[in-house]
């Protein structure tokens, strides 16, 4: 058809995952086309100040890690397109890419890279104080809360994981809980409850995330789920851990997925389908780091790279 445009690889996703795989399949003349996505640049572009990343001992800033990964991917030929995939056809080869507001394009090799969105609770002064004492991630800003009052939101593995984990900053951690029970497993139950610096707000959710528009948060307005009452909590950091959805809608139904809809990569980062590979967030509910994306990213194209080569 005269609108496609033929392409060897065809990378969708533009976080660290995506943007190794289009630097390292970029350096093999592969001439890889990234398709951004409505999230260009992915989670790391909702983070601050990335202190974990190898090689930056002062730390680097997440959106400008993502331009440095861009522009070393377009420096080997990689091509970045702004654009939403709309239908992904794996059924014949090669794939069809197409997208809701450009071209099609058809890959001999598809690396899938659209990582996986946390969840918020959909307030509009969480998404305001978002980076400014809203996070999503207690591996990558816990260390920001050094001697100081947080919370954790959820009641899962994540939320009381996070919890922990913040203790070795924090000078105390609330759990807030929309129930009296925790759904994470006993044992992480036990750990929390017998830890000192840990409390529950039970049968409680934020209303509100307190904070100057331009400032930093200063408090939670939460409300009781069984009295209605509200009161107010004194913090400054607030870490949403109520799940992470992966971003498999395009590959419903065609590629394997496991009991929480994470691709299945096996052998490396080959799904199901030959030729279709996966990385980051998408395929990795346990470590999803920056850096294990990326590396998986790395994969992913060198196995795109080894297929295209006998395919
Ligand atoms: P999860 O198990 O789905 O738990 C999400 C938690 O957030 C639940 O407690 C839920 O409350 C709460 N929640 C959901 N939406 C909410 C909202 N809008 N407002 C307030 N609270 C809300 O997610 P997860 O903790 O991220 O875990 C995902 C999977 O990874 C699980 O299978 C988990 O076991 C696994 N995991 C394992 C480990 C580990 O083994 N070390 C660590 C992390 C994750 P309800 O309980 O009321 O539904």
């Amino acid at each position: 058809m005269n609108n496609e445009i033929a392409r060897d690889v065809v990378v969708i996703g533009s976080g660290p995952a995506g943007l190794t795989a289009a630097l390292y399949t970029a350096r093999a003349n592969l001439a890889p086309i990234v398709i951004e996505g409505t999230s260009a640049g992915g989670q790391l572009m909702l983070t601050t100040m990335v202190e974990n990343w190898p090689g930056y001992r002062d730390g680097i800033m997440g959106p400008d890690l993502i331009t440095e990964l861009r522009a070393q991917a377009e420096r080997f030929g990689a091509e970045i397109t702004s654009g939403h995939v709309a239908r992904v056809d794996l059924s014949a080869r090669p794939f069809r890419v197409e997208l809701s507001d450009g071209p099609t394009y058809t890959a001999r090799a598809l690396i899938i890279a659209t990582g996986a969105s946390a969840k918020l609770i959909g307030l509009p002064s969480e998404r305001r104080l978002m980076g400014r004492g809203v996070t999503t991630c207690a591996t990558c800003d816990g260390f920001f809360y050094r001697g100081r009052p947080v919370a954790v939101v959820g009641g899962g593995d994540t939320a009381i994981e996070e919890a922990i984990f913040l203790t070795r900053f924090a000078s105390s951690v609330t759990v807030i809980h929309r129930r009296d029970t925790l759904r994470a497993s006993k044992i992480m139950q036990e750990k929390a409850f017998a830890h000192p610096k840990i409390s529950f707000a039970w049968n409680k959710v934020v209303d509100e995330v307190l904070g100057e528009v331009e400032g930093k948060v200063t408090g939670l307005r939460l409300r009781d789920t069984v009295t209605s009452e509200t009161s107010d909590l004194a913090i400054d950091g607030l870490f949403v851990a109520i799940g992470h959805t992966p971003n498999t809608e395009l590959f419903s139904g065609v590629l394997d997925t496991d009991e929480n809809g994470y691709l299945v990569t096996h052998h490396g980062s080959h799904t199901n389908i030959p030729g279709v590979l996966a990385c980051g967030d998408v395929q990795d509910h346990v470590y999803r780091q920056a850096i294990t994306a990326a590396g998986s990213g790395c994969m992913a194209a060198i196995d795109a790279e080894r297929f295209l080569e006998h395919a």
